[in-house]
């Protein structure tokens, strides 16, 4: 036995790390069990060097399509150099890899390499296994968390081949930008990728088979992200399923089958596919099954503080079913940690998760949809204000888009808020905060928003709750 720990954490991304620097600054002797790198999917893999492609494609867009009219004069065409847009996306991930790695030491938190699984539990104690290249070491813990994410889904019988077939993993080391580009899945990873290539001059199609974009968002977001995104000419194949036994890859590209509803087959052509069709969590042969964990759902099953079936064995993050986002993870950290430590802890309320798309425009929203609050039989009131009466986004040279907030029209509770437009997932924080304190429509109203910003959208929203929208 190598040494004994309070709490060993398997698994060094948002959710593990985070978890680990909140145990330590509690006082707790702490053990983060990495097989890979430090950040995990989000720092490596997802939210940061999408973010930081976007940045770039957005720019380039920008000066494609407005600089011209706003008198600004370039000579020649502006090109991508891809080694320098992969040259600064891995600059922003390693300056936050050696953040991560520094409040890992500041914090004494013993990080081990390897492959980590539970090997035992007496009842009381666990114990843990590190598998390395060479050693496999075994510490004993009082507490375990599980925060071991997820990765690319992908459905068979299909197999990766370079540049053609591909997920979001492979798409973000290019070394060539595709002249076309066919995207399965019409989700939140399929949108992104979609404006990032669609930006640097891709050719793009989605085909999604339900019958809209981002399928889990308000019923109004998906319709104006179609509109807008039809407005751009990236092709959105609709109601569509991909036959994936008849995909056929050549030197040329890649020929997918699709039956769209209501047509005789047809073939996509595209020079790659990229599978962006959802996320398998890394949940097996870490030692759940051998403790009696039921994970034949494809997740780890927890109560509201994080915790599983067996005391002391937590999970958060993207493997326990809820929304596949960073800030849940981190957020379910905190709260198996302080469950582990404290009397009194606020649990999970997955209602009060804020969820961003980045796209352009992006898309946040938090709570009900229209369409969930009225299956739940509640009576409610609706606010809907557009960006175009909002001078802040005018200057900004885009004002597609829209707020919309839902109310409680028994108690004018605000229950759900949906934007999409320039910087929705920066303006979304203030309605999280409103929704944390109950806030109502009233009360979101009586706010004053500096002008000109584009939060003013939100007091025009909640006055157009009851019809009193000031500009429109
Ligand atoms: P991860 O970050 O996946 O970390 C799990 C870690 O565990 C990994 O480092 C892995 O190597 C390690 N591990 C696994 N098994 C073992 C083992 N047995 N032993 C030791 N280590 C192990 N979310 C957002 O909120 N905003 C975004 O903008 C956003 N953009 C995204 C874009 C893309 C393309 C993708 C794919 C995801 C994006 N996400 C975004 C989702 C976000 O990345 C995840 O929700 C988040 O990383 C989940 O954190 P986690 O801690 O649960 O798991």
């Amino acid at each position: 036995m190598d040494a004994f720990y309070d709490l060993a954490i398997i698994g060094g991304g948002t959710g593990g790390y985070t978890a680990a620097i909140r145990a330590a600054k509690k006082g707790l002797k702490v053990l983060l069990i990495e097989k890979d790198k430090l950040g995990g999917t989000c720092l490596h893999k997802g939210c940061i060097p999408t973010k930081t492609l976007l940045e770039c494609s957005s720019l380039f867009n920008k000066i494609n399509s407005l600089a011209s009219d706003w008198g600004i004069e370039i000579e020649g065409n502006p090109q991508i150099s891809v080694e320098k847009l992969m040259k600064r996306k891995e600059a922003v991930i390693h300056q936050l890899y050696q953040g991560i790695q520094y409040l890992m030491k500041k914090n004494k938190i013993q990080v081990e390499s390897g492959f980590g699984k539970i090997t035992k539990h007496d009842g009381r104690d666990f114990f843990v296994q590190v598998r390395k290249e060479k050693e496999v070491l075994e510490f004993k813990t009082s507490n375990v968390i599980i925060a071991t994410g997820s990765k690319p889904a992908l459905p068979s019988p299909l197999k990766l081949v370079r540049n053609k077939v591909v997920t979001s993993d492979q798409m973000l080391d290019m070394d060539d930008i595709p002249g076309s580009i066919a995207i399965l899945g019409g989700g939140v990873i399929g949108v992104e990728f979609a404006t990032i290539f669609h930006e640097i001059g891709s050719k793009v199609k989605i085909i999604e088979q339900q019958n809209r974009l981002l399928p889990f968002e308000d019923e109004d977001i998906s319709k104006e992200m179609k509109r807008i995104m039809t407005k751009k000419k990236i092709e959105l194949l609709l109601d569509s399923k991909a036959n994936l036994e008849g995909l056929n890859i050549s030197d040329t590209g890649v020929q997918i089958p699709v039956l769209r509803s209501g047509h005789t087959e047809f073939k996509v052509e595209a020079d790659l596919l990229l599978i962006a069709v959802g996320r398998t969590n890394n949940i097996k042969d870490i030692g759940l099954e051998q403790l009696g964990i039921d994970i034949s759902q494809g997740f780890v099953p927890v109560n509201e503080f994080q915790e599983t079936t067996i005391k002391g064995l937590y999970a958060i993050g993207d493997i326990t079913g809820s929304y596949q986002l960073a800030h849940v993870a981190a957020h379910q950290g905190i709260i198996a940690v302080d469950h582990m430590t404290e009397s009194e802890v606020h649990p999970y309320q997955p209602l009060l998760v804020p969820r961003c798309v980045y796209s352009h425009p992006q898309v946040a929203s938090i709570g009900l949809t229209e369409q969930e609050a009225i299956q739940k039989g509640l009576e409610i009131k609706v606010g809907k204000f557009p960006f175009k009466g909002i001078g802040r986004a005018l200057t900004l040279g885009n004002s597609d888009g829209f707020a919309k907030l839902i109310c409680d029209a028994r108690t004018d509770q605000i229950i759900g808020v949906h934007i999409i437009g320039t910087d929705a997932t920066e303006l979304i924080g203030e309605q999280a905060l409103g929704m944390l304190l109950e806030a109502t429509a009233w009360e979101v109203s009586l706010t004053i928003h500096p002008h000109p910003t584009l939060n003013e959208i939100f007091g025009e929203a909640a006055l157009a709750v009851e019809g009193q929208e000031i500009n429109g």
